[in-house]
C-alpha cells in the first residue's frame, strides 16, 4: 500500500469507507511524516499529536458503530493559526498571543469537528496574517517543500507547505489579499478564497474585516470542495456571513468545461511579471480552451488601483482590530509603570514590525483631515473595482489569470523592502476587494519551482470554480507532482 499520508482526501475517504484502513492508521502516518520533515519544512507551530490520535480512535469506533458522519470522517488536517481552537494554543503567530488559549471554537473549526475531522496541529503563518512569505512569523519562517531555501508564500504559509510536504491532507488558511491564493500557487498546492460572507469569520482573528474569509488548501480541487461543503454557510454568530445556501460542490464536479466562457483579464498580466511564469499561465488557459472552454480577453480597467485601495483599507481596519490587544483582556502583558506606559510597552514590544506599519499606516489613513483623502476615496475605488467584476460576468462564466508575480522567492530576499513584498499581492487583491471567490490550482513550473492558475468566480458561484478546477485536474498531473524532500 502506499504510505498513507500521500493520499488526497477523497482517496482516504474511499479507503476508510470500504474498511481498508482506519483514521489511526492514517493519521499516524502523517505523524510519522511529520517526524521525518517538519525540522526542514517548519509548518507546525504545535503539534497536537495525543488530541489528534484521540479523536482518530473515536472516528474509526464511531464510523463501525453508526458510520461515517461526513466525508471528512476521520481525516487528518491541519489549521492556520489565526483560527481559534478552544483548549489550544492561538498564537496569530505573533509574541502577543503567545500565551493565549481560546475557550471557544471558530465556527469553521466547530464544523470540521461536527464533520469528524482530526486535528493535526496549528499551523505558522506570518503574524496576524500580514505578510506574504511567512517570514514575518514572530517564531520561525517556515520553508517551501520544493526547495527549502525559498519561502512558502503567505500568510498562509503553514497551511500550503504542511500539505505539500504530505505533513496533512488538507489544511485551512485565510486570505484576506491573496494569503490561501498566494501560498497554494508557490507550493504547487489547490486552494479556495471563498466568497467574502461564504464561510463565518466567527473565531478568526481579525485583520481586515470587511475582507478576511477562511478557506480550503489541499491538493486537488476536489479536496477543497470536501472541505468547503463542511466549513459553509450561515452562522447566527457573524452577521456577515451569507444566508445564501450551501450547494452540494461534489455534485458540481463533472469534469466538463464544454460552454464555459473563460475571460482573461489583460491587465493581469503585469510589468515585471517573471516569464515563466506568464508562458506557464498562457500555457495552462490554452489547456482549458482544448477541453472545450471558449476563451475571451477582457478588461478589469481599475486592476491597477487595487494594491493603494487594499493597502490602505487593510491597514484601517487591522489598526481598528488590534486596538483590542492591551494586554489586559488577554494575551501577553509587558510591564510599565502605569497604565499607559503599560500600554505601550506591551504593544511595542510584543507587535512585530510590519504590523507596527500596518496599525501606524492604518491610523493615519483613519485620522481626522486624512480620512476623505485616504479611506474615503479608497472605497469609492473599492466600488469601481467590484463594478469591473460586475461588467465582466455580465459577459464570462469564470475569469483565468495568473496568481502572483513569480515563483517562490529566497527566504530572506524582500527582507528590507516592504513594497517589493506587497507586489506579491498585485494578482489576488482584485478579487478580495470585490469579495468574490478564487480558486488556485497548480498548472506547471517555472525554475523548478510550481506556478498556480488562478480562476475568479462570480459572487457565491464556488461550485463553477471547482468545477473547472476539477475538469482541469481531469486533463493535467500538475497536482500531481510532489516535491523530493
Ligand atoms: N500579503 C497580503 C498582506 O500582507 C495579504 C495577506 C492576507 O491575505 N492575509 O496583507
Amino acid at each position: 500500500m502506499t504510505e498513507l499520508h500521500t493520499l488526497t482526501i477523497a482517496e482516504a475517504r474511499a479507503l476508510l469507507d470500504s474498511g481498508e484502513i482506519t483514521s489511526e492508521a492514517l493519521t499516524e502516518s502523517c505523524f510519522e511524516r511529520i517526524a521525518a520533515v517538519e525540522n526542514q519544512v517548519r509548518a507546525f507551530l504545535d503539534i497536537t499529536e495525543e488530541l489528534a490520535l484521540e479523536q482518530a480512535r473515536q472516528a474509526d469506533l464511531e464510523r463501525q458503530s453508526g458510520g461515517a458522519r461526513s466525508a471528512l470522517h476521520g481525516i487528518p488536517l491541519a489549521i492556520k493559526d489565526v483560527i481559534s481552537t478552544k483548549g489550544v494554543t492561538t498564537t496569530c503567530g505573533s509574541k502577543m498571543l503567545e500565551n493565549y488559549v481560546p475557550p471557544f471554537d471558530a465556527t469553521a473549526m466547530a464544523r470540521l469537528n461536527a464533520a469528524g475531522a482530526v486535528m493535526l496541529g496549528k499551523l505558522n503563518c506570518d503574524e496576524f496574517a500580514m505578510g506574504s512569505s511567512t517570514e514575518n512569523s514572530a517564531f520561525f519562517a517556515t520553508h517551501n517543500p520544493w526547495d527549502t531555501a525559498r519561502v512558502p508564500g503567505g500568510s498562509s504559509g503553514g497551511s500550503a507547505a504542511a500539505v505539500a510536504a504530505m505533513e496533512a491532507l488538507g489544511a485551512l488558511g485565510s486570505d484576506t489579499g491573496g494569503s490561501v491564493r498566494q501560498p497554494a500557487a508557490l507550493c504547487g498546492v489547490t486552494g479556495l478564497k471563498p466568497t467574502y460572507g461564504r464561510v463565518s469569520r466567527y473565531g478568526l482573528v481579525a485583520f481586515g474585516s470587511s475582507l478576511d474569509q477562511i478557506g480550503p488548501l489541499a491538493w486537488t480541487a476536489r479536496d477543497c470542495a470536501i472541505i468547503l461543503g463542511a466549513i459553509a454557510g450561515h452562522d447566527p454568530l457573524d452577521a456577515t456571513s451569507a444566508p445564501e445556501p450551501v450547494p452540494d460542490y461534489l455534485a458540481a464536479l463533472d469534469g466538463n468545461l464544454a460552454g464555459l466562457r473563460i475571460g482573461v483579464p489583460r491587465e493581469y498580466f503585469v510589468e515585471g511579471m517573471q516569464p515563466g511564469v506568464e508562458a506557464t499561465v498562457r500555457a495552462a488557459i490554452a489547456a482549458l480552451k482544448d477541453q472545450g472552454a471558449q476563451i475571451v480577453e477582457i478588461s478589469l480597467p481599475h486592476t491597477r488601483y487595487a494594491l493603494p485601495v487594499y493597502y490602505i483599507i487593510a491597514p484601517a481596519e487591522a489598526s481598528a482590530n488590534l486596538a483590542r490587544f492591551d494586554g489586559v483582556r488577554y494575551g501577553v502583558q509587558s510591564e510599565g509603570d502605569d497604565y499607559w506606559q503599560t500600554l505601550a510597552n506591551t504593544r511595542g514590544q510584543n507587535f512585530g514590525p510590519e504590523v507596527r506599519r500596518r496599525i501606524m499606516l492604518g491610523t493615519y489613513a483613519l485620522s481626522a483631515g486624512y480620512y476623505d483623502a485616504y479611506y474615503k476615496r479608497a472605497q469609492q475605488v473599492r466600488t469601481l473595482i467590484r463594478r469591473d467584476f460586475q461588467q465582466a460576468f455580465a459577459e464570462v462564466d469564470l475569469i483565468a489569470a495568473p496568481t502572483a508575480p513569480s515563483v517562490a522567492f529566497k527566504i530572506g530576499e524582500h527582507n528590507d523592502d516592504p513594497l517589493a513584498m506587497y507586489l506579491e499581492d498585485v494578482c489576488t487583491l482584485p478579487a478580495s476587494i470585490a469579495g468574490v471567490p478564487g480558486l488556485v490550482v497548480p498548472c506547471g513550473f517555472s525554475e523548478h519551482m510550481p506556478v498556480g492558475l488562478q480562476l475568479i468566480g462570480r459572487p457565491f458561484d464556488e461550485a463553477t470554480l471547482l468545477r473547472a478546477g476539477d475538469a482541469f485536474q481531469h486533463a493535467t498531473d500538475w497536482h500531481k507532482r510532489r516535491p523530493a524532500l
